[in-house]
């Protein structure tokens, strides 16, 4: 669905709730050729983003980053206009500050030696590009960056880039290396290997390095660059079906969720046949585009076996009964028996699913799914596992961003650890596909955080009843001060969740009036 489509909305049915999405930030990415690659089958550089960072941690992807202030400064020769040469200089920038690779003309006259010192004065900011390169007698040409397409993060992402990539041949006596914490491991690759490891489901990449990797594997042809540009996302339109994985679709929609998130991620997970997990945006043009795509793939042969939902929340549901009916009402939707409850009146569930189940989905490849009920985040949460992909659709029990709200009496942080241990020892995992927000890959990074974050909650907040915080707004005040004034009572409904495990463990006892208060070993402390 277009921005325009979406503007046209009456006042009235746009969300007053959801945050806006975030703008996107100019950025560049560099796709690295090595000189003497086989035109047939070429090899490029990539490199695995650090398990540490915040935005798509574990994925494979190329040199780049965001556009610096003084990348305006420098001088590219032929390019276009300004903006071009602006954009040229950020990819040149970061593929050195990166990669240690200078791709400037003149920069074949410098020794190893030269090209290390250069390379200092830009990271310790005694110069800047644009300096430097005066300074070297080198600059920047236009031709050795060929244009591959302008691609623009989905509004589901907390952070969104607007990103030029270009294709860069690298100078024939450079050879990158990995020189920044962003990235734990780059190598050569060649696009066909690559692009069929993620065939394979052996790592995760995001949308523009998966269709580089088809382009470049396809061979170095005369139509190169008509094919990195013949897709609508390679000219700035954002995706809507994001294959993160061969089989698993994430479809995000418009949702009145809670902020930062603005919206829902809608899976279609299968090859072949498929299910639809989560439709849960309530707003008419959401709902349009999802029927539209499920219905592209229904006329296409493929077949929608069933609606399967992860939880009973607004923000999961709020779809399906659209959905069902247009296609035509005769589509099941199955979910926990829990969650059938708790929508009883609401969304009609016609199969429940319980541990243990498997749904196969026929295809190539064939895809097996294992339903885990998975309680923390809601009694009746369900999350389902892939073991040959290593994927695991975890609902709102960790999402690509942020943390998740245990609210009690739906939600329990006893139940949420089991959960999160549960996860943890899956014999294989490669994706993490969360109900808000980006795809996750570096799974066990990424549940060890979770654990870690709820693990010294519980100890601040026992600490904080410890030195005589009673309830939840006042552990709120003491231990989270921080926390803004609207987020107030989602925050002391989370402290009531700790409170309560903390209660079930014998280390704080409840009084009269809902207050809390230490227990030492031998019973209830004085204060
Ligand atoms: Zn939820």
């Amino acid at each position: 669905m277009s921005e325009a489509v979406i503007n046209q909305q009456p006042a009235a049915q746009r969300p007053e709730q959801s945050a806006t999405p975030v703008v996107p930030k100019d950025a560049a990415a560099v796709i690295l050729l090595r000189d003497d690659s086989d035109a047939r089958d070429p090899v490029v550089f990539w490199a695995r983003r650090s398990e540490r960072m915040a935005f798509m941690p574990g994925f494979y992807a190329f040199p780049g980053g965001q556009r610096d202030d003084a990348d305006a400064q420098v001088e590219v020769d032929d390019a276009a206009d300004r903006e071009t040469a602006t954009m040229i200089a950020c990819a040149a920038r970061e593929l050195f500050e990166e990669l240690g690779v200078l791709a400037a003309r003149g920069a074949d006259s410098l020794t190893k030696g030269q090209l290390a010192s250069v390379l200092d004065d830009l990271t310790s900011a005694r110069m800047t590009f644009a300096e430097l390169l005066a300074h070297y007698g080198l600059h920047l040409d236009a031709r050795d960056f060929q244009f591959a397409g302008r691609w623009v993060t989905p509004p589901f992402s907390p952070r969104r880039f607007d990103t030029l990539f270009f294709v860069v041949k690298c100078p024939r006596k450079q050879e990158p290396r990995v020189l920044t914490p962003e990235f734990d491991t780059g190598e050569w690759t060649g696009a066909r290997e690559a692009y069929a490891r993620w065939r394979r489901a052996e790592l995760m990449a995001a949308p523009p390095v998966v269709h580089a990797l088809r382009t470049l594997a396809a061979g170095l042809a005369d139509d190169l660059y008509e094919r990195f540009l013949s897709v609508p996302q390679a000219h700035r339109r954002p995706l809507r079906a994001i294959e993160f994985l061969p089989g698993f679709v994430c479809f995000p929609v418009r949702t009145p969720t809670k902020p930062p998130a603005t919206t829902t991620n809608c899976y279609v997970v299968g090859t072949r046949d498929f299910l639809v997990v989560d439709p849960g945006s309530p707003y008419e043009d959401e709902q349009a585009a999802l029927a539209e795509f499920v219905k592209e793939l229904i006329s296409q042969g493929r077949c929608l076996r069933e609606i399967v939902l992860t939880h009973q929340h607004p923000d999961h549901v709020g779809g399906v009964e659209h959905l069902r009916a247009t296609l035509g009402g005769d589509v099941k939707v199955a979910a926990h028996r829990l969650t059938a409850e708790a929508l009883r009146g609401g969304v009609r569930v016609e199969r429940f699913i319980e541990d243990g189940d498997t749904i196969e989905l026929d295809g190539d490849p064939r895809l097996r799914l294992r339903a885990m009920h998975t309680p923390g985040h809601t009694r009746g949460h369900l999350s389902f596992y892939e073991e040959r992909a290593g994927a695991l659709l975890t609902g709102d029990n960790i999402v690509g961003f942020g943390s998740v709200l245990i609210d009690p009496e739906e939600g329990s942080v006893r139940d949420y650890l089991s959960t999160l241990e549960r996860y943890r020892q899956l014999p294989r995992l490669v994706a993490l596909f969360g109900g808000h927000g980006p795809a996750t890959g570096s799974p066990f990074a990424k549940i060890d955080e979770y654990v870690a974050h709820r693990l010294k909650r519980e100890r601040d907040i026992l600490a904080a009843v410890r030195a005589g915080a009673a309830t939840p707004s006042e552990i709120v005040a003491r231990a989270y001060a921080d926390v803004p004034t609207k987020m107030r009572a989602l925050a002391e409904r989370a402290v009531l969740a700790h409170l309560l495990k903390l209660e079930e463990d014998g280390l704080v006892a409840r009084a009269a009036g809902g207050r809390f208060a230490a227990r030492s070993p031998g019973g209830l402390d004085a204060k």
